[in-house]
């Protein structure tokens, strides 16, 4: 049942990973939860497992998805962050009530209040987006040069010139949208 919904797009940021659950945004748009088990799935392999979830919840979660798309943007472009996003990121930062634990093995785990707690999840979510809005980070937010993608993403190369926020979709396609017009040009096949 699940192969009929599109994969995740997962990075090493939760923050942008959980905004590229909506892709293509000025293109033909690909909602990757698109239903509350989807975002369940998301969770579970992004460290954030919950056992269930609401349609409010789900509604919540594109809400807190789209206020980090759109502060992070504003960052990216150096423009004044939307009021509007700004509250939404920081009611759900608030709500959440995740412990950060550390395991023996030396690493962090999430232990969200109760595991029906979706709201916890995000407020994990909306503290990255934070961190990362706020500069805190080692790292720059950037924009995809995809136009039809746009996406905003964390660039923590050394050179801090990433293009795209993802090398094996949006990268590969720029490339052979590139070589297909140079072939075009010297009239090869
Ligand atoms: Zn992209």
């Amino acid at each position: 049942m699940c192969a009929a919904f599109p994969d995740f797009r997962l990075g090493s940021v939760l923050a942008t990973s959980f905004t590229g659950t909506l892709s293509e945004r000025h293109g033909t748009a690909v909602e990757r939860i698109p239903t509350p088990h989807r975002l369940v799935d998301w969770l579970v392999v992004s460290g954030l497992a919950v056992d269930s979830c609401t349609i409010a919840q789900l509604d919540l979660a594109r809400e807190l998805r789209e206020s980090i798309h759109a502060a992070a943007t504003a960052a990216a472009l150096q423009e004044a962050l939307p009021a509007r996003a700004v509250h939404v990121i920081n009611d759900c930062s608030a709500q959440g009530r995740a412990a950060a634990i550390l395991t023996p093995e030396g690493k962090r785990r999430w232990r969200l209040s109760s595991a029906s707690r979706v709201e916890d999840a995000l407020g994990v979510i909306a503290a990255d987006a934070i961190s990362i809005i706020a500069g805190e980070r080692d790292g720059k937010l950037a924009l995809c040069a995809s136009p039809s993608c746009q996406a905003a993403f964390f660039d923590t190369s050394q050179s801090r010139t990433r293009k795209w926020c993802d090398m094996n979709t949006c990268g590969n396609r720029q490339k052979k949208a590139r070589f297909n017009a140079n072939q075009r040009k010297t009239g090869q096949p």
